[in-house]
């Protein structure tokens, strides 16, 4: 069976003392499923702390929201894969759109840090996604089509990697897609990594969706034949909305 996979992504909101206290409620309301993985990526700060207070227990999953394509050394401010699956990391969020667009990162920066995620034992989140004008231009799949070409040149570990598709224009500004509008894009993806690596693993793979994702409208996402979870930003800060996006009717 295939678990769906449903990400919580904190962004830079709550200091480790909410973070605990926030990652605790969670861990005791939050409704246990065998059918889905429940993740949250807290700020790096945060995952330290949070990862203690979890430890023994397997509800919640672990995730960062970043990570240095280099191993060790003479990198100020960078965090490294070693560091990460200390703290119990399992999943790392890579090619966010925030950090595509304010941070500069492009697929090049980005195929690295999937490859050395990947090398390290963790789950990379691959995020791809397109803007407003490429949408409107007629350009999706063009854009979505090179993301992944370029993020995933020469990565021989795809088994590992969960793909996460989030348009731009509907991250953080409580415009979604429409459920058949993400399924279109997901089935592309599914066609595009069988192409590129082969049928058996795309069918495998989680291709999960992120923007906007809310306690109503997550059933009818998730109600999709090639949706297989979501990221979640806004949704995901609230003990409440984000319980309800776990307990999913699909
Ligand atoms: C995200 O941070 O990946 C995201 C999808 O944010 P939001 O749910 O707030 O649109």
């Amino acid at each position: 069976m295939k678990k769906s996979l449903i990400a919580g992504n904190w962004k830079m909101y709550k200091t480790p003392n909410e973070s605990i206290a926030f990652a605790k409620m969670l861990a005791e309301n939050i409704k246990l499923y065998d059918d889905r993985d429940i993740l949250i990526c807290p700020p790096f700060t945060s995952l330290f702390p949070v990862s203690r207070m979890l430890s023994g227990q397997s509800c919640l999953k672990l995730g960062a929201q970043n990570v240095s394509f280099e191993h060790e050394g003479a990198f100020t401010g960078e965090i490294s894969t070693v560091m990460l699956s200390e703290m119990g990391v399992e999943y790392v969020i890579c090619g966010h759109s925030e950090r595509r667009n304010i941070f500069g990162e492009n697929n090049d920066i980005i195929n690295k840090k999937v490859k050395k995620t990947a090398s390290a034992g963790m789950t990379p989140i691959l995020c791809i996604g397109e803007k407003l004008e490429e949408r409107e231009n007629g350009k999706t799949f063009e854009v979505i089509g090179s993301q992944i070409k370029e993020s995933l040149d020469g990565f021989a570990q795809p088994e590992r990697l969960v793909l996460a598709y989030e348009p731009v224009w509907a991250i953080g500004t409580g415009k979604n897609a429409t459920p058949e509008q993400a399924e279109e894009v997901h089935s592309f993806i599914r066609e595009l990594m069988a192409d590129l690596f082969n049928a058996r693993l795309s069918e495998n793979m989680k291709v999960i969706y992120g923007g906007s994702v809310k306690p109503d409208n997550i059933d009818s996402i998730m109600r999709q034949k090639n949706i297989d979870g979501v990221l979640v930003g806004g949704a995901s800060l609230k003990a409440d909305s984000f319980a309800r996006i776990v307990d999913y009717k699909a």
